[in-house]
């Protein structure tokens, strides 16, 4: 783009063509007033607020303006700020705006353009008319009341997130949020990925759980990579005491851009089983605590011969001290390999024309990267294939959805595609052998856990269930079936969670959850990604290495006592 010369304000600036009057005042410092406009979203010019005077005639939104050369454009004059107060008190006016008993007061837009532009009093009587709340979805609660109809949530939910949920119905003063043609949020196609919510401007989109727990000023802002899958998403989590107030997607980071789904943002904070906060061992039959010092002993006298099997979700470091107590018998609960080798990254999604998902249900996992494919495939930039046998809620994005017997049918259309991007997770033997005979095409893994491929690059292979007579430990956040996997051995699991599954064991020793603990993991694109402790454990829980390095001393310690029993003999 060719640069050109323009004035805001009276001072001299050199800018890209075809940028926007805001883009370029923002760059520069200069601050105009905004609602609707989002850094994220494509310009919208719908509220009005960042009118400006920009050459002869009326005056100009902002955001939707292009600069062009020689312009000269006013930011401030009785005019611009009379044209602006006239929109507030039209937006005040238009719906309930009593922030005294609204959950965002002091962390909204609009309440603060409300103080600077000096709004101190109502011009128009409140429109009275009571419209509806949805309650009905698990985590988001939808007030129509405070909503100012800026679009972000409906341009987010459509042009970031790729869903497609959110639209506006109605005319006039009576138009509102409209959800899947009226739907109730809960019955709607909402993944919960939960981007409107983080660029609603007021009150009118509020995440449930923080409701009245604190603003987000009040909170600290970790930054930290989410690792409930392999995508490895940036993640702004604001922190309040020792809990979380609300996770937002990390618009800086590259790898998601602020997108983000539901296993990040909101299932953590809502994970109601048991905490273990204490060791318990089985004695005679009855679950009894015990103390840090008795469970590292009692574990250091079950190593000979011990295996530890792990989820594909540990960090590095604690695999590394795995491996220095267990050596070469450290296990994964899942297969590591992909079933066909990933020649593609993420950012290849970006410019393809042809998805071919097989199998993998992308609004339930990897959500970010169905983000990334339906929101150029509704629009139809390019074309969503589906292979799958059972229900998949990605068919509804697609007019492409072929059963798994039918895959030669699927790989045919895909054969029209000029960039061709095969995205999998587990694969059949008989479909893994199709899929390679097309090597024209790109191959996107989508590793099983967060840190699947650490466990390959450490040389970490599948556990193989057998008969045994070792002590077999288990570590993992998410374990089950334990003595279908090792029968007739003594078991000990490692783990956030007392669940009825994991008092299988014989031992149960409580580890860090989701946010308590932090380390390094490999992302799906080979990545080390680094995820950050937000919150602070309970006594009694310790990380997986500060379990290995107590059950090391106690090793130790035991060594040197027979040592000395040996010498006195
Ligand atoms: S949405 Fe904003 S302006 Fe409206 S009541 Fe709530 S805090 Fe006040
Ligand atoms: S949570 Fe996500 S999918 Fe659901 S309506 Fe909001 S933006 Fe759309
Ligand atoms: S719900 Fe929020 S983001 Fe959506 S239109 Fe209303 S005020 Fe704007």
């Amino acid at each position: 783009m060719a640069l050109v010369k323009i004035k805001i304000d009276g001072k001299e600036l050199e800018a890209e063509e075809g940028k926007t009057i805001l883009k370029v005042a923002q760059a520069n410092g200069i601050e105009i007033p905004t609602l609707c406009d989002h850094a994220a979203l494509l310009p919208f010019g719908g509220c009005r607020l960042c009118v400006v005077q920009a050459g002869p005639g009326a005056l100009k939104p902002a955001c939707a303006t292009p600069i062009a050369s020689n312009m000269e454009v006013v930011t401030d004059s009785s005019e611009i700020r009379e044209a602006r107060m006239m929109v507030l008190q039209l937006l005040f006016g238009e719906r309930n705006h009593y922030c005294m008993v609204c959950e965002s007061t002091g962390q909204c837009e609009l309440q603060d353009l409300g103080y600077k532009l000096g709004l101190d009093h109502f011009e128009f009587f409140p429109y009275e008319k009571r419209f509806s709340e949805d309650v009905t979805h698990p985590y988001i609660l939808v007030d129509q009341n405070r909503c100012i109809l800026c679009r972000r949530c409906v341009r987010a939910c459509a042009d970031v997130g790729g869903h497609w949920v959110l639209g506006v119905k109605n005319r006039g003063y009576e138009s509102l949020i409209d959800i899947d043609m009226d739907a109730p949020f809960n019955d709607s196609s909402c993944t919960s990925c939960g981007l409107c919510v983080q660029v609603c401007p007021t009150g009118a989109l509020v995440d449930k759980r923080a409701s009245y727990l604190g603003r987000k000023d009040q909170a600290d802002l970790i930054l930290s990579r989410c690792d409930r899958c392999p995508v490895g998403c940036g993640l702004e989590v604001y922190r309040r005491s020792n809990y979380i107030l609300k996770i937002y997607g990390d618009w800086n980071c590259p790898t998601n851009g602020g997108v983000t789904c539901r296993l990040s943002r909101y299932a953590p904070l809502y994970d109601e089983r048991p905490r273990l906060s204490t060791p318990k061992l089985k004695e005679a039959g009855v679950w009894t605590p015990a103390s840090a010092e008795k469970t590292a002993r009692w574990m250091a006298g079950k190593l000979i011969n011990a295996e530890v099997v792990v989820e594909g979700s540990l960090s590095n470091e604690d695999l590394a001290a795995l491996k220095s107590l267990f050596g070469e018998r450290v296990f994964s609960l899942q297969d590591v390999a992909p079933p066909l080798p990933a020649t593609a990254k993420l950012q290849d999604l970006a410019d393809a024309d042809t998805y071919l998902v097989i199998g993998v249900d992308l609004n339930r996992e990897y959500g970010t990267v169905g983000s990334l494919i339906k929101r150029r495939t509704i629009p139809g930039t390019a074309k969503l294939i589906l292979v799958d046998d059972g229900f998949n809620s990605l068919a509804a994005s697609t007019d492409f959805v072929f059963s798994m017997e039918d895959l030669d049918s699927a790989l045919a259309e895909a054969r029209k595609g000029r960039k061709v991007v095969i995205v999998y997770s587990h694969l059949r033997e008989t479909v893994a052998e199709a899929l390679r005979a097309e090597s024209q095409f790109l191959r996107l893994f989508l590793p099983y856990e967060s840190n699947t491929l650490g466990l390959a690059q450490a040389g970490i292979g599948p556990h193989i269930a057998a008969d045994s007579e070792r002590t077999v430990f288990f570590v993992g956040e998410n374990l089950r079936d334990l003595k279908s996997r090792v029968r007739g051995a003594t078991l000990v699991a490692l783990t956030p969670f007392e669940t009825d599954e994991v008092k299988a064991a014989d031992l149960i020793v409580p580890i860090p959850a989701v946010f308590e603990s932090e380390g390094s993991f490999i992302s799906m694109d080979g990545e080390l990604l680094r995820k950050e402790r937000i919150l602070e454990p309970g006594e009694g829980v310790r990380s997986v290495s500060a379990w290995v390095a107590l059950v090391e001393a106690q090793r130790l310690q035991s060594v040197v006592a027979k040592g000395k029993q040996g010498g006195s003999q």
